[in-house]
């Protein structure tokens, strides 16, 4: 069985392990599609956080306390940023973290595609899948803000009087890693995403797929920016494979991370439901055959998807392969056209 995950980092690689160990039990094989618009440069260096996520988790170097980066950090390089007072400084960098962008960079200014990188890079960690970013071109997901700071600096609410003269658009990293999200937000833009391809063997693994799995990932910041390269969403919609994805909110909140705050600038709810709603039913143009739900959410339907309640509390790798395992029977029976 071939099976293609589409992720964002920290929820999408802890959902990995989990499809990584069904995999080794049948056999299958594993594909998983990253997103890349969190990717950004600074200091010169090329950095992928998504990507860079799958990897550290899946290869065993991720620090499990932090969430993110690397195990066993220091971080010398960003203290003697500091003593330059070097800018930015609020996205922290550790250093063997650097290495990695530094290899990274290097490739890519030699000419190779993210995708080549990504396969160089996963010749070290093993990751034990095959790592695709959604694209080798640039696509950044930025969001458009008020913040006053067109204004005289003055109004603090970042009210200017004629409404649009304090927007301005800043990088998804600095609204997420500076600002926690809390400025009023107006929307997301995937920048370059219309002028994207997919990656390299993307197209081909969603059309040899035997099941697609969406991540409990970041549905407006991870996912959509995945979906939103040409040709992708419609390898999903066209395609032979049942579709399923599975909730990245429980008992409507988002386990972790701040979901709910990119789903309330799209003004949808942060419910299970609503997510899917989100994703919309493949039979009416939208993604989803199936969307696993935990059973506080339990509901057997949303419009025209079917629905099934599991735990979805990714607590340890063996709670986490039972909702693969979950996903992928739930994929069969909406290929058996049991319409349950
Ligand atoms: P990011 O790119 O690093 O932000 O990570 P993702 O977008 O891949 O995943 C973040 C999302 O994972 C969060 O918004 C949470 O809703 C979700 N998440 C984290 N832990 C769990 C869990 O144990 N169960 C479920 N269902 N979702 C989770
Ligand atoms: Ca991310």
């Amino acid at each position: 069985m071939r099976i293609v995950v589409l992720t964002g980092g920290i929820g999408g690689a802890k959902f990995l392990v989990g499809v990584r160990a069904y995999a080794r039990r049948t056999g299958a094989e594993v594909t998983a599609v990253v997103n890349v618009g969190d990717d950004v440069v600074l200091h010169g260096l090329r950095i992928c956080p998504d990507l860079d996520s799958v990897l550290y988790t899946l290869g065993g170097g991720a620090d499990p306390q932090r969430g993110w980066g690397r195990v066993g950090e220091t971080w010398t390089v960003k203290e003697e940023l500091a003593a330059y007072q070097a800018e930015p400084s609020w996205f922290g960098l550790g250093d063997r973290d650097i290495a990695t962008h530094l290899v990274r960079t290097t490739m890519l200014n030699a000419g190779y595609p993210l995708s080549a990188v990504t396969e160089a890079l996963s010749t070290r960690w093993e990751p034990g899948i095959r790592l695709l970013p959604a694209t080798d071109d640039r696509l950044e997901t930025h969001v458009v803000v008020s913040d006053g700071s067109t204004g005289d600096g003055s109004t603090g609410d970042g009210s200017t009087g004629d409404g649009r003269s304090d927007q301005r658009a800043i990088h998804f990293q600095e609204w997420w890693v500076r600002y926690r999200g809390a400025l009023p937000t107006h929307r997301f833009v995937f920048v370059g995403a219309s002028e994207a391809k997919p990656a390299a063997g993307v197209l081909a693994a969603l059309h040899d797929a035997d099941v697609v799995l969406i991540a409990p990932s970041n549905p407006v910041v991870s996912i959509a920016p995945v979906l939103a390269v040409p040709g992708i969403r419609e390898a999903l919609t066209d395609g032979a494979a049942p579709v399923v994805g599975v909730s990245p909110v429980i008992g409507d909140a988002p386990v972790r991370g701040m979901a709910d705050r990119c789903l309330a600038v799209l003004g949808v709810p942060c419910t299970a439901e609503a997510v899917a709603g989100l994703y919309g039913s493949r039979r009416s143009g939208g993604l989803l055959d199936g969307w696993l739900v935990d059973p506080v959410d339990g509901a057997s339907r949303v419009g025209e998807v079917t629905v099934r309640a599991v735990p979805l509390w990714m607590s340890d790798e063996a709670a986490t392969e039972a909702m693969v395992t979950a996903a992928i029977e739930l994929a069969d029976a909406t290929r058996a056209g049991a319409g349950e």
